[in-house]
């Protein structure tokens, strides 16, 4: 199938915080793209976390440009997140196309074609904002194929009352397993294991360097390092809500166990523990899988970002191909990095444009 013959400036691939703030910013500066998003409706990955999260559970959201992020409360952010971006894409006329689920990304000489099923657009450049929730990552431990329970990960996660009764694993030194513990430790019993000592910080205290922490994150993509998340650099806090659960002992956490059993899972050192669930929160990996015509992972397996040490939040376009643009990826994958990359990206975009020109 061919694509297109009128090229656009930009394809954005994703619409939640990181392609909605780029796609504001290109707007503003007359950019003409669209924005393919896999989703049935707006409002990203939000759409799909759990019913028990409410906008008091999150950690925070931060603003869309020209678009105040809805308040705190008990309602449920499945609901209030994509009903903001909804009215968001609405407000500001933000050409969003779904349901397209990008397949790949192709180089066509001066410029990109990308391809969804039987569909193609042309662009000058493309600006990748499809996160991470599409890509859960569960790590391989022997025996895992023999258990004999339930094993899900955080995307699947039904709510707490779905664990009555059993005894469930929890796995995963981030904030998704501290929440979920959080929930199902006052309904059973639970079990958690992380592969190293979790990091609690006090982020009240104010002795905590936010910009440090992202700059390391900043400096795995510079190297072409596969990303890690934010919060692994930022460690990990209790809040009001998992105060209880921290009571009844939730957060005394295991070492990595060396196995699975049909009914548990084994230590290193022949100690056992049976469960009826494993639960993974594991974390994700990148959704870049569409990019892998345009050859730009590095043998280490992540995408070189161009980075300043002026802002790390900024750094978005690919080393190897400055027409490709990654959004809430690396250092930009929170709700405020997000947002800081889309303007970032919508500047490199058009500088690139720019560029384009003189060469031509
Ligand atoms: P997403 O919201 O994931 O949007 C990506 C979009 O791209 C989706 O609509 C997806 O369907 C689409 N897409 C993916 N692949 C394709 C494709 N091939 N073709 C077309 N479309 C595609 N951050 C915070 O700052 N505060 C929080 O409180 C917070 N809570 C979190 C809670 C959980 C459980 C998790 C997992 C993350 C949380 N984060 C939080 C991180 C946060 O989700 C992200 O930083 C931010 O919302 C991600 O925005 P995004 O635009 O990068 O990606």
């Amino acid at each position: 199938m061919s694509a297109s013959t009128d090229p656009l400036d930009a394809v954005v691939v994703g619409a939640g915080q990181a392609g909605l703030s780029t796609s504001y910013h290109l707007s503003r500066l007359g950019l003409d793209h669209v924005v393919l998003d896999a989703e049935q409706g707006p409002g990203g990955a939000w759409q799909h976390r759990w019913d028990s999260l409410t906008m008091d559970d999150v950690h925070g959201v931060a603003d869309l440009p020209d678009g105040p992020a809805p308040g705190r409360g008990g309602e449920r952010a499945n609901v209030v997140i994509p009903r903001w971006f909804g009215d968001y894409e609405r407000r500001h006329d933000l050409p969003v196309v779904r349901p397209v689920r990008v397949t790949a990304v192709e180089d066509d000489g001066d410029l990109l074609v990308v391809r969804a099923g039987g569909r193609a657009w042309t662009t000058r450049t493309v600006v990748n904002a499809t996160g991470t929730w599409s890509r859960p990552f569960v790590p391989h431990y022997p025996g895992q194929e023999t258990f004999r329970g339930e094993q899900l990960h955080t995307v699947d996660y039904p709510g707490a009352e779905h664990f009555r009764g059993k005894r469930v694993l929890v796995v995963g030194g981030g904030a998704s397993a501290v929440q979920l513990l959080g929930e199902i430790a006052l309904v059973t019993d639970t079990v958690w294991v992380t592969r190293s000592e979790p990091v609690w910080r006090d982020f009240s205290s104010g002795e905590f360097d936010g910009r440090a922490a992202i700059g390391l994150v900043a400096d795995r993509v510079r190297d072409g390092l596969p990303p890690r998340s934010v919060v692994s650099v930022t460690g990990i806090a209790l809040r009001e809500q998992e105060q209880e659960a921290a009571r009844r002992g939730a957060y005394d956490r295991r070492p990595m166990f060396a196995r699975i059993e049909p009914h548990g899972v084994r230590w290193a050192d022949g100690s056992s523990e049976t469960v009826d669930v494993i639960l993974w929160a594991t974390g994700f990996r990148p959704a870049v899988g569409h990019l892998a015509p345009l050859g730009l992972r590095t043998p280490h397996g992540g995408i070189r970002l161009l980075t300043s040490s002026t802002d790390v939040q900024s750094a978005t376009t690919a080393a190897d191909d400055p027409r490709v643009q990654l959004v809430g990826y690396g250092p930009s994958a929170s709700t405020i990095g997000g947002n800081r990359a889309g303007r970032a990206a919508a500047l490199a975009v058009q500088r690139q444009l720019r560029d384009d020109t003189r060469v031509a």
